[in-house]
């Protein structure tokens, strides 16, 4: 999944100028406002973004189009109330979400990891992968993107073009250590019949295939375990990313056969206005879904009973919202947690006190520190502001206290209800579960003389329920590449 949080974005009209609004929310809800703080909604019948007006407790097009004054009826910040909203996203999930719904509590599926801290469904997050991706063009949009621009994007060696800082198959060599090589086939464009205001509410998915096939490929060639299944399908539509309906970036099931092949999990995304445009970071984040399974990391905020927002795991996982940094270009790294619960690294048991020596940005392995809860523990890593770790808003040791059972939509911090992958913060202050940033200088050690995590530090090591961990940490080296720090008896 992939959310917005108050940013500036244009949008196209179809009987309307591009207009720019402000957007929160993802491809279930989402909420739109015009810059001085009227909130819209697109009017189909109209073809304009209208001003919205509230008429019991949901919001309908007041059939005023946004370029005009808005009458003084109308409000800033409209909102819907909370169970329309709630009824809204889940009848879209549950849309979305043909064959898992029926299975798991649909209100917990992306935040929460029902298999081992992962999302149920077929994984292939190991060996050689091909994926299919295929270009989309609409009757009205063309893309200025061609297709070799995107299969150096998804495939190059030491790709660097437009500001990226490796291709998306480098990404996932680099984050699993080599365990997985994930390459893409580019196919299209196929040129869609209607305008692209027509597919915001009408999937183009099947039909998009169905051309594909009748193009005459081999669809064997996708499917890396030989079950019948294509691994991963990835469509990117021309033009910019329109964050509506159906072409908002997402990855979902689909429901599509054709010569004894069957696809299973799809993810779409936009090229962009130009070859500028061109980043790694959504492509990665919904393939991390798609191939390796992983839940987001941050906290949708409108769940069943938990209605608050918080930042989760910020900006310091590709899962959470790591994938927006540097324009997506330089999307941060896969979480030790996440990397860890793939297969990919080994992992080193960090349990007897001694002085560890961990190394920024080497994927073969994670530092654990194991509890008498299997699936509770601690996970230490170097996260030196350095390659993909570059725009990290803190340099230094990061220490992740990881329930699989746990769900990044869970801030309270109390026994039943946590965070399935939290970041210890250095500075105590809790701003990723107050959902007052996502990530700030203070969330790493750096340069601790003596007793830096403990039972009775702040923040601490006690386990959920309570109770010590027994982990206790210090002497913490200054942030570097290769950094050090002493695991003491409690
Ligand atoms: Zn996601």
């Amino acid at each position: 999944m992939s959310s917005i949080f108050n940013e500036k974005l244009i949008f196209p009209q179809e009987n309307g100028k591009d207009v720019e609004l402000l957007v929160n929310g993802d491809e279930f809800y989402s909420r739109y406002e015009t810059i001085d703080g009227y909130t819209a909604i697109y009017d189909s019948d109209i073809g304009e973004f209208c001003f919205a007006e509230k008429v019991h407790g949901c919001l309908v097009s007041s059939r005023i189009t946004i370029d005009r004054k808005p009458p003084k009826r109308i409000k800033r910040h409209l909102r819907e109330n909370s169970d329309i909203r709630r009824k809204k996203f889940d009848s879209r999930f549950t849309l979305m979400q043909p064959e898992l719904s029926p299975v798991l509590p649909f209100d917990t599926l992306r935040t929460f990891g029902p298999n081992n801290g992962l999302l149920n469904g077929r994984r292939v997050s190991m060996g050689k992968v091909i994926g299919l991706t295929i270009i989309v063009e609409f009757a009205d949009v063309k893309s200025a993107v061609t297709k070799a621009d995107v299969e150096s994007m998804l495939n190059d060696d030491s790709y660097s073009s437009h500001g990226n800082h490796c291709s998306v198959r480098e990404y996932f060599s680099n984050m699993s250590n080599g365990e997985l090589d994930y390459a893409n086939d580019v196919l299209g464009p196929i040129t869609l019949p209607k305008n692209r205001q027509f597919y915001v509410n009408r999937p183009f998915f099947a039909d998009v295939l169905n051309e594909i096939v009748a193009q005459g490929i081999e669809l064997s060639r996708y499917d890396s375990l030989g079950e019948g299944v294509i691994d991963a399908i990835s469509f990117m539509y021309a033009g910019r990313t329109l964050y509506q309906g159906w072409l908002w970036p997402h990855n979902h099931t689909l429901d599509w056969s054709s010569n004894g092949y069957s696809s299973n999990f799809y993810q779409i995304s936009s090229l962009g206005l130009d070859t500028d445009g061109l980043s790694i970071g959504t492509f990665c984040h919904e393939s991390g879904h798609m191939l390796c399974r992983f839940p987001d990391l941050y906290d949708y905020g409108k769940r069943d009973g938990d209605f608050q927002k918080s930042a989760g795991m910020g900006r310091y996982c590709l899962m959470s919202s790591g994938n927006h940094l540097d324009s997506g270009k330089t999307p941060s790294s896969i979480s030790a947690y996440l990397r860890d619960l793939a297969g990919w690294p080994k992992r080193v048991k960090v349990n007897s006190p001694k002085k560890y020596e961990i190394e920024h940005g080497d994927y073969s392995s994670v530092y654990i520190y194991e509890t008498d809860e299997l699936n509770e523990y601690y996970l230490i890593e170097n996260r030196h502001t350095k390659g993909l770790d570059s725009h990290l808003p803190s340099s230094g040791i990061a220490v992740y206290h990881c329930d699989t059972l746990g769900s990044n939509e869970h801030q309270g911090g109390t026994p039943t209800a946590h965070y399935q992958c939290g970041l210890l913060q250095a500075d105590g202050h809790l701003d990723l579960e107050r959902n007052q940033n996502t990530g700030d200088s203070g969330d790493f050690f750096d340069d601790v003389q003596g007793i830096a995590l403990s039972h009775d530090s702040v923040p601490s090591t006690l386990l959920w329920d309570g109770s010590d961990s027994g982990l206790s940490i210090k002497n913490i080296s200054k942030s570097e590449e290769k950094m050090t720090f002493e695991v003491v008896e409690n």
